[in-house]
């Protein structure tokens, strides 16, 4: 029985949709608890104010936030927004990187070949889409706790960090286009290239400018984007950071030397190169 392309398409957007903001709330957690140094598995999830645990209801994603009335049901204390709008922004984002690089096709052609169908050829796995997939989907999931616990900390930890940059290489290992050799040039790139500016800025300046958070950081982003990638990277999430910084130091009247986290600069930059990164360089050079 052939089935209609365009109905499938709404079903992966579905599914694809609920398993990002699934995720998003697990993010979430990790956001809350990594820098409390509370486990992210157990003990499951309490009311931030009156530690009381939360009922099952108000886990849905975004769902739980209106059932809830956006308050705890024992202290009355206020759910912040952020919640539900993490979660919300992980549930689009995932969905514009999977259709970014994935048919539902794709995904069928890569189940096994004993299923017979004849619209798909299924066991016909293309590789090739897959690897950039996860390779957003990595950076996505590692840089929204990254950028949370950046803002409200000023700290990128490195249980985020060293994993991203473990899982990044294996990734990058899959990647034609950049294999083991690429992704540890890469590294070697990022960290290395903001470890020489990090410390030309402390000798002119004498105070420190840029983190030894933000250095590792550059170095996972080079090991899934490879060396060209990662100068691009620095080079938007500093623009990015510098019009920001100037809007902030302005309107919040604190002057243009108050130090603002580059954290989600960077995740911002990094996901914005990996998911469209030709068509960000075409446009740079047609000018
Ligand atoms: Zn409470």
């Amino acid at each position: 029985m052939p089935i209609d392309l365009s109905t499938l398409n709404i079903i992966f957007g579905i599914f694809v949709f609920l398993f990002g903001i699934s995720i998003g709330s697990f993010l979430n957690v990790v956001a809350y608890r990594l820098p409390l140094n509370i486990s992210i598995v157990s003990p499951r999830s309490f009311c931030p104010n009156c530690k009381n645990t939360v009922p099952n209801f108000a886990l849905i994603p975004v769902l739980g936030y209106i059932l809830t009335h956006s308050k705890c049901n024992k202290c009355n204390y206020k759910i912040p927004i952020t919640y539900p709008l993490v979660e919300l922004l992980t549930g689009i984002l995932t969905l514009i990187i999977f259709f970014r690089f994935l048919t539902p096709t794709n995904v069928l052609e890569a189940l096994p070949s004993f299923i017979t169908n004849e619209t798909f050829q299924f066991g016909k796995f293309h590789y090739n889409n897959f690897v950039p997939f996860f390779v957003s989907l990595w950076l996505l999931y590692t840089g929204i706790p990254l950028s949370i616990i950046d803002l409200k900390y000023r700290i990128l930890p490195n249980k985020i960090i060293y994993p991203g940059i473990i899982i990044g290489f294996i990734i990058s290992c899959l990647n034609h286009n950049l294999g083991w050799s690429g992704s540890l040039i890469g590294i070697f790139t990022g960290a290395g290239g903001l470890f020489f500016i990090a410390k030309t800025y402390e000798l002119l300046r004498k105070r420190q400018g840029i983190g030894m958070g933000d250095v590792k950081y550059l170095g996972f982003i080079g090991a899934v984007l490879g060396w060209k990638g990662v100068i691009f990277t620095l080079f938007y999430a500093s623009i990015l950071g510098a019009i920001v910084g100037i809007i902030w130091g302005i309107s919040s009247r604190k002057g243009l030397s108050t130090a603002i986290p580059f954290g989600p600069f960077l995740a911002t930059a990094a996901l914005a190169i990996s998911t469209y990164g030709d068509e960000i360089l075409s446009i740079i050079f047609k000018f």
